[in-house]
């Protein structure tokens, strides 16, 4: 690999990250919400995991860019 090839690989990693980093991890991104409620629990999520950042093991995103 060259310094061309090493920068080219670099900068593309690094545009995927950003894009990795920009999903919202939280249940409004979630495969599992739907119209108000989560399917996995069956009850609607508290409001900080709606936009804030979850640790939930179930969530699962189809955003995933590339
Ligand atoms: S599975 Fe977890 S992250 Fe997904 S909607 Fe339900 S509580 Fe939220």
């Amino acid at each position: 690999m060259n310094l061309i090839e090493l920068n080219a690989i670099k900068e593309h990693l690094s545009k995927q990250l950003a894009e990795l980093n920009a999903i919202g991890v939280n249940c409004i991104n979630c495969t599992e919400y739907d119209q108000g409620k989560c399917k996995q629990y069956q009850a609607q999520p508290p409001k900080d995991w709606l936009h804030g950042s979850v640790d939930c093991e179930y969530w699962e995103s189809d955003n995933i860019p590339f």
